[in-house]
This record gives C-alpha cells, structure tokens and sequence, in this order.
C-alpha cells in the first residue's frame, strides 16, 4: 500500500506499508474488508497528525471497480462472490475525519491516467508483478465495458501447456498464472532438473524471483531461459490485443518487470518477433512499441491525483 499527499504534481509525505491481504492474515473475507478500511482510517490519521487537511481521497485498488463497488480483488482478498462496496464503506468511516470527496478507481488505471499526455492518448498499459493485469486507453480515456470492466488478460487462458498453473482465482494456465512474478518461479521449477549442471541459478532448491534477477544481471543462461519461457504467452497475448484495438504501443510495468529491467522488454520484443501482422500499410513503420514505465513505486498516485481534478472539474462544469 503506497499513499501520499497529492500537492500539483509533487507528493509529499509518501508512505509505504503492507496492505492486509488474506496472505498476510487467514481470517474471513468480511473481516479482511474491514481491516482495508481500517489501514485506510489510520493511513488517514497519520496525515491528520501531520497537520494535513484530508478532504478529498482517492484510492486505486488492485481489482476491478466500478461505480463504487469492488467486482474481484484476487491478490488481496482471494476469492469473492458478491460485489463489495467500497466508496460507501470508505464513506463511513472516513467522513467524521472530514475527507468529503472519495474516488475509488482501478489502480492499473491510475497507473496508465499518469501517462496519458497529448501525444500519448492510445496505449495499453501491462503490469506484470504477482499477477498481470491491463488497461487499454483509446483517445485518452480508459476503455471498460458496460457490465465487464475490462484489464483482465490475466485471466485469458493461455494453453494446455500451463494447465497445472493455478492462477489466484482459482483458475487452470491463466496468464496470470505463467507470466507474472509467482508464473517465473513456477517455469523456473519446471525447467530446472534440465539446467541444474550449468546453472547456479537452476542449482537453487528454490528459486525466487529475486534469484531469477540477480541470475539476469550476471548473465545466467537459465534465468535468461526462464524469463523467455514466461514472456511467451504474454507476448501472444500483446499481438491478439494489437490486432483487435489497433492499439501499437504497449507500457510494461509492476514490479517483476522493472525488477529485470531493460532484460524483460528486450525478452518480450524478441518474443513478438514472428508474430508480428505486416498485411497492412502504415505511415508509421517500426511495428509494435514495447517499453518499460518508470520505475518508480508512486506511479500510480500521480495519475490519481490527475484523476481526482478531472472529477472535480467536472462536477464544477455540471454545476456551476
Ligand atoms: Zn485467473
């Protein structure tokens, strides 16, 4: 959980701290949900104590949202089965402290509204972490479905190959399963009986992601092997979703991808190679654009904060 005080474009006072997610606490889904309100109740009072006014807040959360209401949050709270509330909930408990303004959004969204510019407006936005999760913006704005929302290719199956691959929703050889953080620990197991004699990374009784970096800056044959093996199928994915929008340039981030840097965007453009549609004429040549966001854990509050004026300008607009 990352917060800070959104001031123009500077924040001040950022904090980080680990959220409570059924990982960290096995306790009911009920009781899960009302521990999140609490973090956010005290994340609150820590500014107040500060000497920040807090009137208005805005969250990004890991999981679809709309209209308030949270549809699924699989890397915090495991399985749901009824929407969640949340900006009501928020309201309660946040509103005797003074916090009257609340905006609750998904946090790939906050992440990609950061890099919308003028120049920038069609791009989808790919974080790759303990899951994988997407957003795609055409012309600026955030494209969500009217009863689906949108983001979730970590949920697109990726092939037979991966059926063991349980994803966090339960789920059987989703791509969230296979190329995200938890997937390369997954494939490193899987392939390193093969690579143990020439690998030290492969020689490892476990191996962790952190080892699958460190192996990538030494140039370990095995850590390049698995990070190739795990940016396949998102790399299938990225060309399905280029072909379908029109979409061209694809922002990587999360941190399992900017943990291997500049390695995983060269891995994953050598995975689109071949894949590429040439059948049409562009003015632009070069194909598909693949590149890392920026490293840099905030991200997504800066979009947050871009988010929140829009929302204030326009409720100003509706009601002058
Ligand atoms: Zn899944």
């Amino acid at each position: 959980m990352r917060s800070a005080i959104v001031d123009g474009t500077e924040l001040r006072l950022p904090l980080k701290k680990e959220a409570p997610g059924f990982r960290l606490y096995a306790v009911p889904l009920a009781e899960l949900q009302d521990m999140f309100l609490g973090e956010m109740s005290a994340l609150v009072d820590s500014y107040l104590s500060e000497g920040f006014r807090v009137s208005r807040l805005a969250l990004g959360f890991p999981g679809p949202v709309k209209d308030g209401y949270v549809y699924g949050a699989p890397t915090l709270w495991g399985k749901m089965s009824v929407p969640y509330p949340l900006l009501s909930g928020l309201r309660v408990r946040l509103g005797k402290k003074g916090v009257t303004e609340l905006l609750v959004a998904n946090d790939v969204t906050a992440a990609g509204r950061s890099y919308v510019t003028e120049e920038n407006r069609n791009f989808c936005i790919i974080t790759v972490s303990s899951g994988i999760g997407n957003k795609i913006f055409l012309n600026g704005r955030v494209l969500e479905g009217d009863l689906t929302i949108g983001g979730e290719i970590g949920h697109w199956y990726c092939g037979y190959a991966y059926s063991e691959f349980v994803c966090d929703c339960g789920g059987r050889g989703h791509l969230g399963a296979v190329s995200s953080g938890r997937g390369v620990e997954r494939l490193a197991e899987r392939m390193k009986p093969d690579w143990a004699e020439i690998s030290a990374v492969a020689s490892l009784t476990h191996v962790t992601t952190s080892d699958i970096v460190q192996g990538l800056n030494r140039g370990d044959v095995f850590a390049h092997k698995t990070l190739n093996a795990s940016v396949a199928p998102l790399a299938s994915a990225i060309n399905l979703i280029n072909l379908a929008t029109g979409v061209d340039n694809f922002i990587v981030v999360g941190g399992f991808a900017l943990g291997c840097g500049e390695a995983y965007a060269d891995a994953l453009r050598r995975s689109m190679e071949g894949l590429q549609f040439s059948g049409h004429f562009t003015e632009r040549s070069g194909g598909i654009r693949i590149t890392l966001g920026n490293d840099n854990d905030f991200q997504a509050l800066e979009g947050l904060g871009k988010m929140m004026e829009e929302d204030i300008a326009a409720c100003a607009a509706a009601d002058p």
